[in-house]
């Protein structure tokens, strides 16, 4: 059976680290999800921010860029996993990355709400990594960076936002990594009683 987290999983409780989750296994065989335009179109659709008729065309140095993206957050993300600071590099990229697209939304206005609107989210990936720039920037600024977290998944590396009651979530997915853990720990159980 393949694992879930063989697929685009939103486990992260966040659009940023969601995207950074991208990678499966990163400290093992390392599996890319974003391995061309329609598999970055179906992630982007299944994360609700490319409309279900909006489809991606970018050439292939544009996807790389795309992926290029992802471990500059995965790197400005993981210290602070660890209880540590982003790093002013890190910040200072996703500064540049932040003005590059800035261009990308605008406040609008829809029955007397205001909010932001993305443009011309079809074809180029600048709507889209617009969301996901001011996602990080968001959490960056906000309380829940304290609780960013980095799976204990031996293999793993993804990243979320412990929102548990207790504040000691552990795995990206219990039914994933979790179970995994599991199943390691009752085998070395038998493997002990055995002896
Ligand atoms: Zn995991």
């Amino acid at each position: 059976m393949r694992p879930p987290t063989d697929d685009f999983q939103f486990i992260a409780g966040n659009l940023s680290l969601d995207f950074v989750n991208t990678i499966g296994d990163r400290f093992g065989t390392a599996r890319e999800y974003l391995t061309s335009s329609a598999e970055l179109t179906r992630g982007a659709r299944l994360a609700g921010i490319l409309p279900p008729n909006g489809r991606l065309t970018l050439s292939p140095r544009r996807l790389s860029d795309v992926r290029t993206a992802r471990e500059s957050l995965y790197r400005l993300f993981r210290p602070l996993a660890r209880g540590g600071d982003p790093s002013r590099r890190g910040l200072s990229q996703l500064n540049t990355r932040l003005e590059s697209v800035s261009g990308a939304r605008r406040l609008g206005l829809r029955k007397g709400i205001v909010r932001w609107e993305w443009l011309s989210p079809a074809r180029d990936a600048r709507s889209l990594l617009a969301q996901v720039y001011a996602s990080a920037a968001e959490l960056l600024v906000s309380e829940h960076v304290a609780a960013v977290r980095q799976c204990e998944g031996e293999r793993c590396g993804w990243l979320f936002v412990d929102r548990s009651r207790s504040g000691h979530r552990r795995w990206c997915s219990m039914a994933d990594c979790g179970n995994r853990e599991k199943a390691r720990r009752h085998l070395a159980r038998l493997r002990r009683s055995a002896r």
